[in-house]
Parts: C-alpha cells; sequence; structure tokens
C-alpha cells in the first residue's frame, strides 16, 4: 500500500492549470497532437504532473501513431492503478496514478509486445524528465 497523497477539490485547484485540473482531475482528454510529448523520444522519465510521482520510463514509449503519448508498461506495476471506465458508451480501463489517483489516461490491449498494452496518456498529465548525463 502506498501513502495516498489526498487533497481538496479547491487545493488542486490551486495547485495545477486550468488544462491539468480538467484532465487530471476532471478525467479530460487533451486533443489528440496538440500535447507536448506525443511526439519525444528523448531518454528519462515522466512523473505524474500533479504529484511527482514516476509512471513511465521513456524505454517503454512507443509511436503508436494516435497522438497521445503511448507506452507498452508503466515504470512499475505499483505506479498505476486502473479502473474499468463506462463513459461514453465503451468499457475502457482508465489509469490513475497510483499515488493521487489523479486521472493519466486509459490502457488498451492492442500495444506491442512485450506486454501487448497501450497506454494512452495525456501530456498534460506527465512531466517529463530528461535523464541527465551524469547519472
Ligand atoms: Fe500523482
Amino acid at each position: 500500500m502506498t501513502d495516498k497523497i489526498q487533497k481538496s477539490d479547491a487545493e488542486w485547484r490551486e495547485v495545477l492549470t486550468d488544462e491539468q485540473y480538467r484532465v487530471l482531475r476532471k478525467k479530460g482528454t487533451e486533443r489528440a497532437f496538440t500535447g507536448k510529448y506525443h511526439d519525444l523520444y528523448e531518454d528519462g522519465v515522466y512523473r505524474c504532473a500533479a504529484c511527482g510521482h514516476p509512471l513511465f520510463a521513456a524505454e517503454t514509449k512507443f509511436h503508436s501513431g494516435s497522438g497521445w503519448p503511448s507506452f507498452y508498461a508503466p515504470i512499475a506495476n505499483a505506479s498505476v492503478e486502473t479502473h474499468k471506465d463506462f463513459s461514453f458508451l465503451m468499457v475502457r480501463e482508465e489509469v490513475v496514478c497510483s499515488k493521487c489517483d489523479s486521472h493519466l489516461g486509459h490502457v488498451f490491449n492492442d500495444g506491442p509486445q512485450p506486454t501487448g498494452l497501450r497506454y494512452c496518456i495525456n501530456s498534460v498529465s506527465l512531466d517529463f524528465e530528461a535523464k541527465r548525463d551524469a547519472d
């Protein structure tokens, strides 16, 4: 069990931009191809934009053509959680940050090996930290 970060709606509004708040806390979706990370392939780590929890490693990022950052696995099994999402007359698996429960995106079963999964994640939910040469 991780210790969850709990903030009130007003506190989240204060620390997040309007677009971050809309996606992370209200389960919104950024428009495809508009995010800052869908076409980024540098080495590094993607953290939760709401709480800084490490979520995805650049090694697992792949070009899906969807217009959203896509990964075939989280950085650790415990870094994200999934929930069934029945909105929009579909059944999808919602992906949230395990540390702060913020909405990240959805996971689908049409990804590449070794997992066959495609974590389709909003750029605005992520904070990229480039790998430093000294590491
Ligand atoms: Fe988080």
